[in-house]
């Protein structure tokens, strides 16, 4: 797995919207950082600029110690969880989860073991030969979750993966995404503008507000030691 750094990082959209100021952020390996803030923090920007969906105005990316700044996405080799599930329709879920690799042209028999690897540890071995429409909100939530970790990325970003989901399958789905980041040493990010799904997830929380990082530290240190008004306030909401 992999470490994220981001050096002194700007986003300026349309040469006016500052979406993201000044941002250094470390990522060590095998940590999940989560990305905490109201909507247009710039969360989701600082997000797809790792993923090089995005281009920095200004300042320098790594991972893994290598300055990806000119890198295209393909060749970071990270992959995105977003909230909608990225299952294709037509396909079963063990044809989902193997596309990646069939597209890499890796052997028939390798894609099935890590398939069934993968889904053993989702606990969705029974249901590779269903089609998407077979299965349960939860259930199509692990089958997408299955679709990126075959692929075995170096890192993992996460887009609010969990909106779609009610209350009680979002508590469910948080506890067994931290289960399998630390079973696979995962590096991650994670966004959320919810500060309980920043308690189950994270080793650390970066609190975001109008593109600046307001605080960086664990749930507990920021709720205990708020650096200003914003933090306290963004923590004590319930
Ligand atoms: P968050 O994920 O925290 O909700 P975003 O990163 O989506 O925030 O957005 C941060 C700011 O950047 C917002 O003001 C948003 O409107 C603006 N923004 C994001 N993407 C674009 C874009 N492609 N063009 C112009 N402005 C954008």
């Amino acid at each position: 797995m992999s470490k994220v750094c981001l050096e002194k990082i700007n986003k300026v959209f349309d040469g006016r919207i500052q979406a993201v100021c000044d941002v250094d952020l470390e990522v060590k390996e095998g940590e999940t950082m989560v990305l905490l803030g109201p909507s247009g923090a710039g969360k989701s920007t600082i997000l797809r600029l790792i993923a090089g969906l995005e281009n920095a105005t200004s300042g320098d990316i790594y991972l893994n110690d290598e300055l990806v700044n000119n890198k295209e996405p393909r060749e970071r080799d990270v992959a995105m969880v977003f909230q909608h599930y990225s299952l294709y329709p037509h396909m079963t879920v063990f044809e989902n989860m193997g596309f990646a690799l069939k597209m890499q042209r890796t052997p028939k028999e390798l894609i099935a073991e890590k398939v069934l690897h993968t889904a053993k540890m989702l606990e969705i071995e029974d249901l590779l030969e269903r089609k998407p429409y077979q299965l349960s909100g939860g259930q199509r939530q692990r089958a997408a979750l299955g679709k990126v970790i075959v692929r075995e990325p170096k890192v993992f970003l996460f887009d609010e993966p969990l909106s779609n989901l009610d209350q009680m399958l979002r508590k469910t789905a948080r506890k067994q995404i931290k289960e399998i980041l630390k079973k696979l040493g995962a590096t991650a990010v994670y966004v959320t503008h919810d500060h309980r799904e920043a308690r189950v997830l994270a080793d650390k929380v970066c609190v975001l507000n109008f593109g600046r990082i307001q605080q960086v530290g664990t749930y507990d240190e920021i709720r205990q030691t708020p650096v200003n008004e914003f933090v306290a306030g963004f923590f004590c909401e319930e």
